[in-house]
């Protein structure tokens, strides 16, 4: 007797690699009120209207389908969507999705962070550079206000999410010399402090994060081993400080994209705000899910495009190959 093989529609959704991809990052727009100098570089491919509630609701349920527990909110600037708070309670109520995030640079969280975790946000990244004046109008440009960054974080702080990092590009010669400061800051919120190896989708000259974790030492924090892995490509230490002969500590993570390879344990997809589904951030690939959706393809049909991506995702990214021909960091939604 011939016993039929799985249809691969109904497996796990997995890359031609064999990870198992149970992440998407959905990008909400890619608009910004920020200008930031490593992100907002080239126009986005197609400044079109990023996909409607109905077309996002849609794709969290078939990607749950296929076996992805998790969805990241971002951008562009997520917070700049009116229809925000609806998009959080559709996607988290799609049966399979176990945990909604969203990532953000803060500008608006001192009025949404409530909102935003009634409507089912669990876990929530804020990006913060710097805490000096001078530096943020550098890196984000004049609309970016520290204040009302500082503001957005203490609002996140008391809401109290599931979790709380603040996520920091580190660019040399910018922000190198206060990363001590950063941790401490990001501690004294009860947040994780987590510094991001610059990636080469604009101007600035990155720092290893091997470098990063000999800066923070000589900036005042002791680093000890810590085994705690998330969702993401992350890796922790735990840190240790003090502020004014107090005591502070908590964790740091690390994500070395160019210099600590995270490739091999990726399991993450990407939707662009312009609907192009991204299998790599480091890749030119890209398949028109916006096309399918607006022509009423089936969610069948959706699937097993998908899934045809996927089979052909490369086992590592191209970042440093393909710099300068890869769709805008701002598009994709980092
Ligand atoms: N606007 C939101 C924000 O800034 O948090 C969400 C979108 S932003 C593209 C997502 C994350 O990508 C942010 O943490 C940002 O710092 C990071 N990012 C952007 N460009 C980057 C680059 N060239 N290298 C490393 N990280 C980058
Ligand atoms: Fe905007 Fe975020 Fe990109 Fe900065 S990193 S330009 S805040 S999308």
């Amino acid at each position: 007797m011939t016993v039929p093989l799985p249809h691969p529609l109904d497996r796990p959704l997995a890359d031609g690699q064999g990870r198992r991809i149970t992440y998407l990052r959905l990008s909400l727009t890619d608009r910004c009120n920020f200008r930031c100098s490593y992100c907002a570089t080239a126009s986005p491919e197609r400044r079109g209207e990023p996909l409607p509630l109905p077309h996002l609701a849609r794709l969290a349920s078939i990607f749950a389908g296929l076996g992805v527990r998790r969805i990241r909110l971002t951008g562009g600037e997520p917070t700049l969507r009116r229809d925000l708070i609806e998009i959080v309670e559709e996607v988290s109520h799609t049966p399979g999705i176990e945990e909604v995030a969203l990532t953000t640079n803060g500008q608006a969280l001192a009025e949404l962070a409530a909102p935003l975790r009634a409507a089912g946000v669990r876990r929530l990244n804020v990006s913060l550079d710097t805490l000096r004046p001078a530096t943020l109008a550098r890196l984000a440009g004049g609309a970016a206000s520290l204040e009302r960054i500082r503001r957005g974080i203490e609002a996140a702080a008391a809401v109290g999410f599931d979790g709380l990092k603040l996520n920091t590009v580190v660019v040399r010669g910018e922000n190198d010399g206060e990363l001590g400061d950063l941790a401490r800051f990001a501690w004294r919120v009860g947040a994780t402090a987590r510094f991001i190896e610059l990636m080469p989708f604009g101007p600035g000259v990155p720092v290893p994060v091997a470098e990063v974790r000999r800066l923070l030492e000589a900036q005042g924090v002791r680093l000890a081993p810590d085994a705690t892995r998330g969702w993401g490509p992350a890796t922790h230490m735990r840190g240790a400080s003090t502020v004014g002969g107090e005591a502070v500590g908590g964790l740091v993570g690390f994500i070395g994209a160019l210099t600590e390879n995270f490739c091999d344990g990726c399991n993450r997809i990407r939707v662009a705000a312009d609907g192009a589904l991204r299998p790599c951030l480091g890749g030119r690939e890209g398949l028109p899910l916006r096309a399918l959706l607006d022509a009423g393809a089936t969610d069948r049909e959706i699937s097993a495009a998908i899934v045809g991506a996927l089979a052909a995702k490369r086992p590592g990214h191209r970042m440093v190959e393909e710099a300068g021909q890869l769709p805008s960091m701002i598009g994709t939604g980092g």
